[in-house]
C-alpha cells in the first residue's frame, strides 16, 4: 500500500493552454523531475471553446503515418503537432501558430496518439485485484456475477467514472466497454460516466433477449446523443446460443454498427464452436469484432483473416486467467487486424505500457525466440493504429495524420523510471509507466495535463468507488 499523497488541486481548464507550457507544467508529473513547482500558478483568461493548441518543439513525435516520417513509426524529431477544431490540422518542424493558438512547449517530451483500447468492461473496477488464484470461470462465478448482480446505478456511476478516468490517465483517448448489464437505469448510469471523463468510447451491449427494441433505444437516446460515444450489439458466440447470436447479429446489422464477440478465450470453450456459428448466422467479416481469439484452430484463423474480421488481444488477462497465449503470429501472418484490449478487471489497472510490454513477452516466452511477432514497434502500432483498424476507426483516430481527430498524448521521459535516452521506442514500451504520461488531449480537449487531469477531484472519485464498493459488501 502506498500513502496517499497531499492533495494538490486539479489543474482546472482555465489554467491550461493558455501559455502554461509543459516544461513550466513538468515538475508537477509527481516530483521527479530536477526543477520544483511553482507555489501558484499564473492567473490565465478562460480558454475560448474551440482554441487551437501547438505542441511545439517535441524531442520526437511518433506520427503513426510512415507518410510523414521516417520508418513505420512515422517518427520525426523536434517536430510540432498543431491540434485545431479538434482535428490534427499539421505536423511538422517550425509550424506557424495562428493568430488565438495556445503554444505548449513540449521541448524534451514525446508525443503520439493515444491508446485505443479495444475491449475492457470498466465496471469491473469494482472487483480490482480479486479472485486471484481463479481462472476465467472461476473468477466469473466468485467475483464477478456476484457484484453485477446488486449494483445500482450510482454504483456503476462510480466504478465506470473511476475505471475510465484510471485509463485517460494512463493515455487511453479510446475505449470499447463489453456491457452485460441490461436495466436501463444502470446503462444510462454507465454512459453518463463515460461521457462526463471526455473518452472516446464505443459502448458495446450484451441484450438478454433477442429482438432489437433495447439496444435501439440505447443507441438512440443515450449514446448517440454524445458527441464521443458510439455504439456496438454485444454477443457470446456458441452453439446453444445460436438463434441469440443471430439476433443479435441482426440488431447490428439493423443499426449499422459492428457485433462484439468473446470467442475462445479457453480451449474448453471449443465445443462451443463460435467461429462455426458467427460463419453460421452470416456474421464473420469486417463488422466482427472478436475477442481474446486464443484457441482458434488454422482453418479458424484462416477464415476469420479472409473474412476480414478483426481481433483484440487481451495479454494481461490472458495471463492472469491462465487462459492461454494468443497465436499472434498467425493472426499477423495472415493479415488479420489485431488491436490490444486492458480487458477490464482482469487486468486490474489500465496501464498500456504494462499491455505493449506483454504482449512483446508472452509471445517471447511461449516461442523462446526475441524475433518473434511483434517487436517494439508493432506493440505500438497495435496499441495505436492498429487497434483503430480493428474497430473501423482508422480514418478518424489512430495517427498523427492531419485531418484525423486530436487524440494525442505527450509523455515525459525525464523520470526515474525512464530517464536516461537510449532508444525511446524501446523505452516507452518497457520502461513507461502510466505516470510518464504527461497530458491527453483527446478531440484537441486537454483531460490530462502537467500530469494531472483536469477538472477532476481525484480524492472524490476515490471516495465514491471506495463508499460503492463498501455498499456492495455490505449488500452481499
Ligand atoms: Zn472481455
Amino acid at each position: 500500500m502506498q500513502s496517499t499523497p497531499a492533495p494538490r488541486p486539479a489543474p482546472s481548464r482555465r489554467d491550461l493552454l493558455t501559455g502554461v507550457g509543459l516544461a513550466a507544467a513538468a515538475p508537477l508529473l509527481l516530483g521527479v523531475t530536477a526543477r520544483s513547482a511553482p507555489p501558484d500558478r499564473p492567473a490565465h483568461p478562460p480558454v475560448p471553446a474551440g482554441r487551437a493548441v501547438l505542441l511545439r518543439g517535441a524531442a520526437l513525435v511518433l506520427t503513426l503515418d510512415p507518410a510523414l516520417g521516417a520508418g513505420p513509426l512515422g517518427l520525426l524529431e523536434n517536430a510540432d503537432v498543431l491540434m485545431r477544431n479538434a482535428t490534427i490540422a499539421a505536423v511538422g518542424t517550425g509550424l506557424q501558430a495562428p493568430p488565438d493558438t495556445s503554444v505548449v512547449d513540449a521541448s524534451g517530451k514525446l508525443v503520439m496518439p493515444g491508446f485505443v483500447d479495444t475491449h475492457t468492461h470498466l465496471w469491473q473496477a469494482a472487483i480490482r485485484g480479486g479472485c486471484t488464484d481463479g481462472d476465467l470461470f472461476d473468477w466469473l462465478e466468485r467475483c464477478t456475477a456476484p457484484r453485477r448482480e446488486r449494483l445500482t446505478p450510482a454504483a456503476v456511476h462510480s466504478f465506470v467514472r473511476l475505471a475510465a478516468l484510471d485509463a485517460v490517465q494512463s493515455g487511453v483517448t479510446t475505449l470499447v466497454d463489453w456491457v452485460d448489464i441490461f436495466a436501463y437505469d444502470l446503462v444510462e448510469s454507465y454512459v453518463r460516466a463515460l461521457a462526463g471523463t471526455g473518452v472516446r468510447f464505443t459502448y458495446a451491449m450484451f441484450p438478454p433477449e433477442p429482438g432489437a427494441t433495447l439496444v435501439a433505444k440505447v443507441k438512440k437516446e443515450l449514446v448517440d446523443p454524445v458527441p464521443l460515444g458510439s455504439f456496438q450489439v454485444a454477443t457470446h458466440a456458441a452453439r446453444a446460443v445460436k438463434d441469440l447470436n443471430r439476433a443479435h447479429w441482426e440488431a447490428a446489422q439493423d443499426l449499422g454498427v459492428m457485433l462484439n464477440s468473446h470467442v475462445l478465450e479457453r480451449s474448453d470453450q471449443r465445443a462451443d464452436d463460435p467461429i462455426g456459428v458467427l460463419a453460421d448466422i452470416g456474421a464473420l467479416g469486417p463488422r466482427l469484432l472478436i475477442n481474446h481469439a486464443i484457441h482458434l484452430t488454422d482453418d479458424e484463423i484462416a477464415a476469420v483473416a479472409d473474412h476480414d474480421a478483426r481481433a483484440a488481444h487481451c495479454p494481461l488477462s490472458n495471463m492472469r486467467l491462465a487462459s492461454g497465449v494468443m497465436r499472434l503470429s498467425e493472426f499477423r501472418r495472415r493479415g488479420v487486424k489485431v488491436g490490444l484490449g486492458l480487458d477490464g478487471g482482469t487486468n486490474d489497472s489500465s496501464d498500456f505500457h504494462a499491455l505493449m510490454k506483454t504482449a512483446i513477452g508472452l509471445q517471447r516466452a511461449r516461442a523462446t525466440d526475441a524475433g518473434v511477432f511483434p517487436q517494439v514497434h508493432d506493440v505500438l502500432r497495435m496499441a495505436t493504429l492498429g487497434g483503430a483498424e480493428a474497430l473501423g476507426m482508422a480514418d478518424r483516430v489512430g495517427s498523427l495524420t492531419p485531418g484525423k481527430r486530436a487524440d494525442v498524448v505527450v509523455i515525459d521521459p525525464a523520470a526515474l523510471n525512464f530517464a536516461p535516452r537510449f532508444d525511446w521506442i524501446g523505452q516507452i514500451v518497457f520502461n513507461g509507466r502510466p505516470e510518464n504520461i504527461d497530458s491527453v488531449f483527446v478531440d484537441g480537449r486537454a483531460l490530462k495535463f502537467g500530469g494531472r487531469l483536469v477538472d477532476i477531484d481525484t480524492n472524490r472519485v476515490v471516495r465514491e468507488a471506495e463508499a460503492a464498493a463498501a455498499r456492495l459488501r455490505v449488500a452481499g
